[in-house]
């Protein structure tokens, strides 16, 4: 992750702040973790979803500036303030409510303001930006920090018009808000497909999730050598080992619903890992491990804890064998891309979803 942290830094050249998204635990890959190894690279600022992600980073000691991008529920706004989190505002009443806290403990709240430039998501809608602007403007304790905006279709050359119809609206939002007297610090548009398609959007902070953690192949416009346009790796493999080894002979029926009828005598492999880890359910008779050098399916439902392997071809197969679910092992790669794929969505929804009963090991850096 962060050798991954580093290629995107030389891309986007010195003048560009990095924003670390680490909401949803990093991706699933660990968020106090992935936060303290960026921490130690300088990382500008961290992303989360919400105040409570953002408090927890507090509570394991990171120092860094942390942005709530979705922001805060009324009830917060103390929490907040003493805990240094930077709420993205996209509402009058909530800019009110922190200005009402601020003023009553006489403190000034940095917020960042969001603008809907074609989401039709978050955000204040650009025409209504002037009117929100204005309104700002009586909330003494209140310093617009950054501008921001997301982008829709950022991975896709063909939507470059809309993507650049959302820079100009962008752009002119930011001329409204000079023109109302406001100074931000930081000006960010650019997610991941937008930090490497779209250099004319790198504002000076550029907000990454998906490539820190080397997702992708499903989230970035096509490359024509099917290689990533800056050098990233995977960052996390889920892996797995045999729990038990059986002859199963032809004819019988595996698992749940007997999904899967064995057409010859095989050895079937128990491994102890199923839905309720994040392993999907749609990877029923379908998908495959990586396990003593060879490919092996996923045979019969995949259920809550447990899967099966055909393990008939696998040279040499033993009890405790490691078994790759998505990862690099032996010259062989599963990338959790093709999960997927093969699942019908994309990487994130797989990393996110590996549940917490999963230990995250990390591996010691040499
Ligand atoms: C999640 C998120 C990001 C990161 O997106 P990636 O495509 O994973 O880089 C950036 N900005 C906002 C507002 C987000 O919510």
């Amino acid at each position: 992750m962060a050798a991954n942290f580093l290629a995107v830094r030389d891309f986007v050249g010195a003048n560009v702040g990095l924003m670390a998204v680490v909401k949803a635990d990093a991706y699933g890959h660990g968020a106090v973790s992935c936060a303290k190894r960026l921490e130690l690279e300088k990382v500008d600022w961290f992303g989360v979803a919400l105040p409570e992600e953002a408090l927890e980073l507090r509570e394991n000691n990171i120092e860094t500036k942390i942005l709530s991008l979705g922001g805060f529920w009324r009830g917060q706004e103390q929490m907040l303030l003493q805990q240094r989190i930077t709420p993205v505002i996209y509402r009058i009443d909530a800019a009110e409510s922190l200005d009402n806290f601020a003023r009553e403990s006489n403190q000034i709240f940095g917020v960042h303001v969001k603008i809907d430039t074609g989401m039709n998501r978050l955000g204040v809608r650009f025409d209504a930006v002037r009117d929100f602007a204005d309104k700002l403007k009586g909330f003494q304790n209140l310093r617009v920090e950054g501008l921001m905006t997301h982008f829709a279709a950022a991975d896709d050359y063909a939507q470059n018009d809309f993507s650049n119809v959302q820079i100009e609206k962008y752009n002119a939002a930011i001329e409204i808000f000079r023109e109302k007297g406001f100074r931000p610090t930081w000006f960010d548009l650019a997610n991941s497909p937008a930090t490497i398609a779209h250099k004319n959007a790198h504002g000076n902070l550029v907000r990454l999730g998906g490539i820190l953690y080397g997702l992708w192949r499903d989230i970035l416009p096509q490359t024509v050598d099917n290689k990533p346009p800056v050098d990233l790796r995977p960052v996390m493999s889920l892996r797995s080992q045999v729990t038990l080894l059986k002859n199963v002979p032809k004819g019988e029926s595996l698992g749940y619903s007997r999904t899967h009828t064995l057409t010859r005598d095989s050895i079937i492999a128990t491994i102890p890992i199923g839905y309720s880890d994040g392993l999907p359910r749609l990877l029923s008779n379908k998908g495959g491990v990586i396990i003593n050098g060879v490919f092996a399916p996923i045979v019969g439902r995949v259920s809550m804890d447990l899967i099966m392997l055909d393990v008939s071809e696998v040279p040499n197969v033993k009890l405790f064998d490691e078994v790759v679910l998505f990862g690099a092992k032996d010259g062989l790669e599963i990338p959790v891309e093709k999960i997927g794929k093969q699942c019908e969505t994309i990487s994130y929804e797989i990393t996110c979803g590996i549940s917490r009963r999963v230990p995250r090991r990390f591996k010691p850096e040499n």
